[in-house]
């Protein structure tokens, strides 16, 4: 009888942890940040709030516009900045809230699900078809300048070594149709990424005559360069620059969007997320540690996720036990991948944790 030799493998699987609880190892472990796509997160806090709702987030009490203009998710200066971290999202408190030294605080907001795959991606579309309209992609009509922006776009991407967007700007990629806001159908975060990066680097060739849309895209690409490339705790100097970035983009973007909505014109789209990349361009300034919000994105706990079938099948918080040692399941790979683990915690080291990383 031959012995296989044990697989080795570089990322932890849903197998090993699960293992590593049962039966061989006493884990310690402490939570430093819950995150995920916000479906996830409503149903694993149990949240009354959501995009769905006319109270649109988990952070502050911010509406959709019933409760008037000051308290409108659209208000950059409105009075629901006040509102910050006053109330629970929940009725009944979830269990994952029940984890020591847990606050609303760590459940964060994410680049990926708010702008990659959700903001941004509203945003990037009614670019596109200023341009297109423009004439910035020639003048033979909206066919040719489509296909004259996919031949640039793809260009730019081998030229930057970046991975190639597969599906062409069209009409139906970029949902250009009548009666509906423009919205970038490309399902890859990553692509959309590329075409964030080719978009900005018209801007700075001058292809984007319009000022407003020069400077949204480019301040927009700034923040995320800046959070993307920046360290673990972002330099005080780095936090300002980003906020900076990010306030300028949302101001140029509400502006965009009201412009266009007084013209009856069914560009810039806002959407909940909006709202959401917004606490995440606040929380750049106004967390104390300067946790870089970069590392809030799941880009790689999304694809490991995908790989542990486990993770999809417990949807409710009602299969979570409060207890970190006995969390089961794809919650508690979800929660316990931005554990610290495997160290023995001491009431100081957990104090400097709990409070540094709010
Ligand atoms: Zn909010």
């Amino acid at each position: 009888m031959t012995h296989q030799p044990r697989r080795q493998s570089s990322q932890l699987t849903f197998n090993h942890y699960t293992s590593l609880f049962t039966y061989k190892y006493k884990a310690h472990a402490f939570v430093m940040c819950v995150k995920g796509d916000w479906a996830f997160l409503r149903s694993a806090f149990l949240m009354t709030s959501g995009w769905s709702s006319e109270a649109v987030c988990w952070m502050c009490s911010a509406t959709k516009g019933s409760a008037g203009p000051e308290m409108a998710m659209t208000n950059l200066s409105g009075d629901w900045l006040d509102t910050m971290f006053e109330q629970d999202p929940w009725l009944t408190p979830p269990a994952l809230s029940l984890l020591q030294g847990f606050h609303i605080k760590m459940v964060a907001p994410d680049t990926l699900h708010c702008w990659h795959i959700g903001h941004g991606r509203d945003f990037l579309a009614s670019v596109i078809v200023h341009l297109a309209e423009a004439g910035a992609f020639g003048d033979g009509g909206v066919p040719l300048a489509l296909k004259e922006a996919t031949r640039s776009l793809r260009a730019y991407a081998k030229a930057h070594k970046l991975q190639q967007v597969k599906v062409p700007l069209s009409r139906e990629s970029l949902e250009w149709h009548a009666g509906v806001y423009p919205h970038l159908n490309i399902s890859k975060a990553c692509q959309v990424g590329v075409v964030h990066k080719w978009l900005a680097h018209l801007a700075e060739t001058g292809l984007i005559a319009d000022s407003l849309i020069a400077t949204a895209v480019w301040s927009s690409h700034m923040f995320l360069d800046t959070v993307v490339g920046g360290s673990n705790f972002l330099t005080q100097e780095a936090a300002s620059r980003a906020h900076a970035y990010g306030m300028l983009y949302l101001l140029s973007y509400v502006r965009l969007s009201t412009t266009a909505l007084e013209a009856r014109q069914l560009r810039w789209f806002i959407r909940p997320k909006f709202h959401m990349f917004h606490h995440i361009v606040l929380g750049v300034q106004h967390r104390a540690s300067k946790r870089n919000p970069h590392l809030d994105a799941v880009w790689m706990d999304e694809d490991c996720g995908k790989s542990n079938e486990a993770f999809t099948n417990y949807p409710s918080s009602a299969a979570v036990h409060p207890n970190t040692s006995t969390v089961p399941g794809g919650l508690a790979w979800e929660a316990l991948l931005t554990l610290g683990c495997c160290q023995p915690i001491t009431n100081s080291l957990w104090g400097s944790c709990a409070s540094g990383l709010k």
